[in-house]
């Protein structure tokens, strides 16, 4: 079940919001103020907070702004009073995820949060093939071809070239090679992937001892060029 919390200073609303959300399944907490609002957000946790702006003691923009700051990407819909732009955009730039001005049907909220919650555990688009130079990768069957010859790719060596490939060109720091490859099962030391990374470059570049492709990046990690 997902849990919810919403926001907001104005009792009938609260408890209108409450209802209709507990009704569509998901778990609700509530907050009166900013302070409490925070609280609850760090001790519990939500899949999603409800933030309205106008609030006693911290207001919504505040609120989000702390959240964020304090590490917590916890997707936020701002409940905006006014239409006026200025608060849009702020609530964005500080981090909101979108929002929706007062006064709003139930219907529509209900759409936006699903939206942003179907947004939040999307996969990112995985690449399934790739061609550089003579050779050619298969990721979803882990499996390369160079200069038309097969080469086997471990399931880790797959998914570094896999990671590296998606972001042509950018620097990928060991720590998050290991966040993505890995995991949160296994925690190898980063020495692993630098040795998984000399056996990506032993199968597939023509001079493993000066790679074209699979260059490091000296005290951070690694890139891929084509
Ligand atoms: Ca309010």
């Amino acid at each position: 079940m997902e849990k919810i919390l919403v926001v907001e200073d104005e009792p009938d609303l609260l408890m209108g919001l409450q209802d209709n959300l507990e009704i569509e399944g998901y778990q609700v907490t509530t907050a009166k103020d900013g302070q409490a609002a925070l609280d609850l957000a760090m001790s519990t946790c939500p899949d999603l907070i409800l933030l309205d702006i106008m609030l006693p003691k911290l207001n919504g923009f505040e609120v989000c702004k702390q959240l964020r700051q304090k590490g917590m990407d916890t997707p936020i819909i701002m409940l905006t009073a006014k239409s006026q732009e200025v608060d849009r955009v702020l609530g964005l730039e500080l981090g909101a995820d979108d929002y929706i001005t007062k006064p709003f049907s139930i219907r529509e909220l209900l759409a936006r949060i699903k939206a942003v919650l179907r947004r939040r555990h999307a996969p990112p688009q995985q690449i399934e093939t790739y061609q550089f130079g003579d050779v050619k990768i298969d990721f979803r069957k882990s499996v390369a071809t160079k200069a038309g010859r097969p080469v086997e790719l471990s399931h880790y060596e797959a998914g570094i070239l896999r990671l590296l490939v998606t972001n042509k060109g950018e620097p990928i720091a060991r720590n998050r090679i290991l966040d993505e490859v890995w995991g949160y099962e296994l925690y190898p030391t980063t020495r692993t992937i630098d040795n998984h990374v000399v056996k990506l470059r032993q199968k597939l570049e023509d001079d493993p001892h000066n790679p074209a492709h699979i260059l490091t990046v000296h005290g951070m990690g690694y890139k891929f060029v084509d």
